[in-house]
């Protein structure tokens, strides 16, 4: 038995448990046998499938694959809370087992397996048996999606780099021109930061940062996006909006950071922040429209700080 399978616990398992006998001895020991090789061949087809991937999902939409062409589940679901992570494959049906994987020093997230007949016991260890074979891949999967994400990372802030902001933004372009949709960058920089250095030290600063950031984060909805563009600067992609509703999100977290106090080593230190606001035209190079924003960032500069301020495109 694996470690997944010995550190399990079944939750829902709201069934009794049933157990067809055999007719004779012969037939038992015959199926007896006939369930071991099922079990062996698929833990070697597993193993050896697992190995082939990194990527979580793939992994577990694998494992769905083959576990189904043993046992006919409806859906499995996977969730790591402080990873983030809720995959749903399949669907949810009436009878589910839940497990915890785990293995000596990690937890690896929860797992449920769920169809419409109730679980028996063979099965229930079939069950375990194969998910010995999948917790291990899986730890290495979650380890490569933490390397992924920390390389995509701002480590001060926890706001996306600039590679993941090169990501995102060839990414929702391509959306963009599939859907029609609109798009806008804000250009946000923190007014007079370097003299919050002077007078309160490189670490309060540095506080400071990570203050803006969770004002911002506070203002947008889960699916905008927040890059640090360097410095205290720091770039939000807002999808499917438009300038108007883009100046209203950019008034949005400007006044956030504005009323929100940010204390230091007992001090408080006021913040403010300037934006700037464009709208993607459909037809340019993504830089111009970032440079729009610039644009309008040093107009709202310009024109007095703690401000934002809109650019429109030419054509
Ligand atoms: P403005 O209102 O015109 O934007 O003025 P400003 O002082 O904010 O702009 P300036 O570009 O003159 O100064 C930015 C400062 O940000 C200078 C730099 O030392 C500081 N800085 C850049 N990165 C970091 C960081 O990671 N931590 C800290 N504490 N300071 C940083
Ligand atoms: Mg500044
Ligand atoms: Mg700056």
């Amino acid at each position: 038995m694996g470690p997944t399978a010995r550190s399990s616990s079944k939750l829902g398992q709201d069934n009794v448990k049933l157990f067809t006998a055999p007719h004779t001895l012969g037939l038992a020991n015959q199926a007896l046998k006939n369930r071991k090789s099922l079990q062996e061949q698929l833990n070697e087809r597993l193993s050896r499938r697992l190995q082939t991937t990194l990527d979580l999902e793939q992994q577990l939409s694998l494992f769905f694959q083959e576990l189904n062409s043993a046992l006919n589940i409806d859906g499995i679901e996977y969730r790591h809370g402080t990873e983030a992570i809720e995959l749903t494959l399949g669907r949810r049906s009436a009878h589910s087992c839940s497990y915890r994987l785990l293995t000596e020093k990690d937890f690896n997230g929860e797992i449920s397996f769920s169809r419409r007949q109730r679980f028996n016991e063979d099965e229930l260890q079939l069950i375990e048996s194969t998910l010995g074979q999948l917790v291990y891949p899986l730890r290495n999967a979650l380890s490569y999606r933490q390397a992924i994400q920390l390389s995509l990372t701002d480590p001060l802030t926890g706001a996306g780099n600039r590679i993941a902001m090169d990501n995102a933004l060839r990414r929702e372009l391509q959306v963009c021109s599939r859907s029609k949709q609109p798009l806008s960058l804000l250009i946000m920089d923190l007014d007079h930061f370097k003299a919050i250095n002077d007078s309160y030290g490189h670490n309060a600063g540095d506080h400071v940062l990570k203050h803006a950031v969770d004002c911002a984060r506070q203002a947008i909805r889960d699916v905008d996006m927040l890059f640090r563009f360097g410095g205290e600067e720091f770039v939000i992609l807002l999808g499917d909006s438009g300038l108007e509703n883009s100046a209203m999100v950019a008034e949005r977290i400007r006044s956030q950071i504005e009323s929100m106090q940010c204390h230091f080593q007992g001090e408080e230190i006021a913040v403010t922040a300037s934006i700037g606001v464009a709208t993607y035209n459909g037809n340019e190079h993504i830089n111009d429209t970032l440079q729009r924003a610039d644009q309008a960032l040093y107009t709202a500069k310009r024109e007095g700080r703690n401000r934002i301020s809109t650019l429109c495109t030419a054509s």
